[in-house]
């Protein structure tokens, strides 16, 4: 499942959603804050321009809402189901939690974001 030719390589990975060969951003590292948004223009690959269209990746805000609340859930159940904790700690783990992963949840809104438009095309595969 987790292989080149799926989605879900390029949203967990960063990858060209094209080609999957070549990282879309700069820096692979998303915790360096200063540059979790600097991407390459075209694929060094594949030449696919990203940004299709002005403002883009504006469109990943609704997608992180999403990625956002999931995190948020999993928070919450691992901290109420699985540690027993009370209302403050749960509601203090959820904003943790958010707090903490952002960088990972804006480069993979991103990415879902932009695969919801670009498909995986075989031919432009490295051989
Ligand atoms: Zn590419």
């Amino acid at each position: 499942m987790f292989k080149k030719g799926n989605k879900l390589y390029s949203i967990l990975t960063g990858t060209c959603p094209k080609c999957h060969e070549e990282s879309m951003f700069k820096n692979k590292n998303p915790y360096i804050l200063s540059e979790i948004l600097d991407m390459y223009e075209t694929c060094s690959n594949c030449s696919t321009k990203y940004k299709i269209e002005p403002s883009f990746f504006y469109g990943s805000m609704y997608v992180s809402y999403a990625v956002g609340i999931a995190f948020a859930t999993a928070a919450f159940v691992i901290s109420f189901f699985v540690f027993n904790a009370g209302i403050n700690i749960v509601f203090t783990s959820i904003v943790a939690t958010l707090v903490v992963f952002l960088p990972i949840i804006i480069r993979i809104s991103r990415n879902i974001w932009i695969n919801f438009f670009m498909h995986y095309d075989k031919s432009l595969a490295k051989k």
